[in-house]
């Protein structure tokens, strides 16, 4: 069923709402309705009561084992591996029309006794908007207003949490061709999720992340307040650029365009160990983070047979470089900076910057910028994500170490992404915003696997050998903590056991995500959500 996307709501209608919202409010007690009735019908009469209108009911809220439920539980699942998965589904679905109805979705699960969980893109690596390892209880919110507002003039857009990137992308080039945001490389991925972790792509050594770029929010908070820059305080605001989905339920972000100049420049060279991929990705390490912040060079590795041989194995490291300039200057710069590598004019391809996104995202320069409106992911299987920050280069002898490792795992088809650091992301300190990776940094990995099947079986075989490799990156890596990117989730870094976690055993993951920020999120989580209304498996533990 398609909804009617609604604009996002102007600060006088948030606090008049705000307003309204908090009579609702029912105070401290956990439970404020007869407990002879059964939890999912507390939810439902006091929803009902709210609205004062029983009918809609039924068309926003979606109960477990009803047909409309299945159809909004899979449509959004990328993650093949969780789709026929045992773990405790969302009691409800909630597909909301308006800013009041997920406020009023707040304050009957509390009095429901309800956990809250929020979906935009549905793109979670380890499904935690939609399904949990806890026998918790919980309500899913599904985000499908995805209205896009541009204004090129003031320099900034309001976006809907449940527009993709991919959406965004193609409004801004509607309406210029030198302008641009920075945030991630697949277009499908969900603005509401992808924000509150971060955002890293091509733009971020010139622009930093997408959450460096949030200018304000709408957001929906735990005890049913809908509030914006204006009149949620500083720390909060602070939160929820970079600390997740700890903070309520993001609706809208204004976010702060950016320029780009109307011709840029990429190229995607390969080589193989033979061609010396070796010694090309350790000398990668010490320019790509150095280099002028126009240029962004990123390194995709993985194993493969040798064309040359069925018998040998070989690893195809690519280059793949977004140049905010002219090809001629890019060669120019790459001559001086990395000439092992090679670049030619020829290797080199102009471009806009909305082509660049089409190329980066595999589709081709000339694709139809259509493609960018789909929500067909351009992958349907299961998938796993792991990730790592370096700060010292590994040597060539570390290398050959991992490569060898990669190549054995003939019927692993891991894939490192290794993301250059440096530029505006140096610049900007830890404590800014409470997305934390900053200087220090050279570069990200992003150990990533996907598969065809659903089976938990093969699941299980690749996260296994997915966790040997983790293992044997250790000496290369950040320490104490290894940090760790929170929009590549991870629960092999730990979680939850059902609500009894304490603050000090959640720091086990939340410090390799927040690094020193993760006790100011915890003391924000105190103040914004003291009861943990939206908890999952590694929400913050709040600190009062
Ligand atoms: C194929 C693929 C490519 C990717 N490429 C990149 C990349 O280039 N760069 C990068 O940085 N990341 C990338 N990612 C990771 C991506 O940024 C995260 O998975 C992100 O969390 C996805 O957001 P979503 O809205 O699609 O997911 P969802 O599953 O909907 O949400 C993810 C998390 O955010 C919470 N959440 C969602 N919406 C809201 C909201 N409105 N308010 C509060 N909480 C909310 C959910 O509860 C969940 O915890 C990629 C992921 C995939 C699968």
């Amino acid at each position: 069923m398609a909804l009617t996307p609604k604009p996002p709501l102007s600060i006088t209608t948030l606090a008049n709402l705000t307003i309204l919202s908090l009579l609702f409010f029912s105070g401290p007690s956990h439970s404020t309705q007869p407990l002879d009735k059964t939890q999912e019908q507390r939810f439902v009469d006091c929803f009902g009561d709210l609205i004062h209108d029983p009918l809609l009911n039924f068309t926003i809220l979606h109960a477990l084992g009803t047909p409309s439920y299945e159809e909004y539980f899979k449509a959004p699942i990328k993650n093949l591996r969780f789709i026929n998965s045992t773990s405790n589904k969302p009691s409800f679905i909630m597909t909301p029309t308006s800013l009041q109805q997920i406020s009023n979705a707040f304050v009957c699960a509390r009095n429901a006794s309800f956990h809250i969980r929020a979906r935009s893109g549905g793109h979670d690596y380890e499904g935690l908007s939609y399904i949990s390892q806890s026998s918790n209880p919980y309500i899913l919110i599904d985000l499908n207003s995805s209205s896009i507002v541009i204004d090129i003039e003031k320099g900034n857009a309001m976006v809907q949490s449940g527009a993709t990137i991919g959406e965004l992308y193609y409004e801004i080039a509607q309406k210029s061709n030198t302008t641009a945001f920075p945030a991630g490389i697949c277009p499908t991925i969900g603005v509401g999720g992808h924000f509150i972790g971060g955002g890293i792509g091509a733009l971020m050594r010139k622009y930093g992340v997408s959450a460096d770029n949030i200018e304000d929010v709408r957001v929906v908070r735990p005890d049913g307040a809908l509030v914006g820059r204006i009149n949620m305080g500083e720390d909060h605001f602070w939160a929820i650029r970079g600390g997740g989905s700890n903070f309520g339920i993001i609706t809208a972000f204004q976010i702060r365009l950016v320029s780009v100049p109307p011709i840029v420049t990429t190229f995607a060279i390969t080589k193989t160990l033979e061609q010396g991929a070796a010694r090309l990705v350790e000398r990668w390490q010490h320019v790509a983070p150095k280099l002028d912040d126009d240029a962004f060079i990123r390194i995709i590795a993985l194993a493969a047979d040798d064309k040359e041989s069925n018998e040998k194995r070989t690893i195809n490291a690519t280059f793949q470089c977004l140049f905010l300039g002219g090809a001629s200057k890019l060669v120019a710069i790459m001559d001086e900076k990395f000439p092992e590598l090679g670049v030619k004019p020829e290797d080199c391809e102009e471009m806009s910057w909305i082509q660049s996104v089409l190329d980066f995202a595999g589709y081709g320069k000339n694709a139809s910028l259509e493609i960018l409106k789909s929500r067909k992911p351009q992958f349907e299987g299961s998938y796993k994500g792991k990730s790592d920050f370096v700060k010292e280069p590994i040597s060539e002898k570390g290398w050959n170490e991992i490569w060898r490792f990669m190549m054995e795992g003939k019927d692993e088809p891991v894939v490192m992404i290794m993301d250059p650091w440096g530029g505006k992301l140096d610049e900007i300190d830890e404590g800014d915003i409470a997305f934390p990776h900053r200087k220090g940094n050279l570069y990200n990995i992003q150990y990533f696997m996907r598969w065809p099947e659903k089976d938990e079986q093969v699941a299980k075989r690749h996260l296994d050998w997915m966790r040997k490799f983790y293992e044997l990156m250790t000496p290369y890596v950040s320490k104490s903590p290894r940090a760790a990117y929170l929009n590549y989730k991870d629960l092999d870094l730990g979680w939850n056991k059902e609500t009894s976690t304490n603050y000090s055993d959640a720091s086990v993951w939340g410090e390799k995500y927040f690094l020193n920020n993760y006790k100011k999120l915890a003391y924000v989580k105190g103040k914004v959500d003291p009861y943990s209304i939206m908890w999952d498996e590694q929400s913050i533990h709040p600190l009062l």
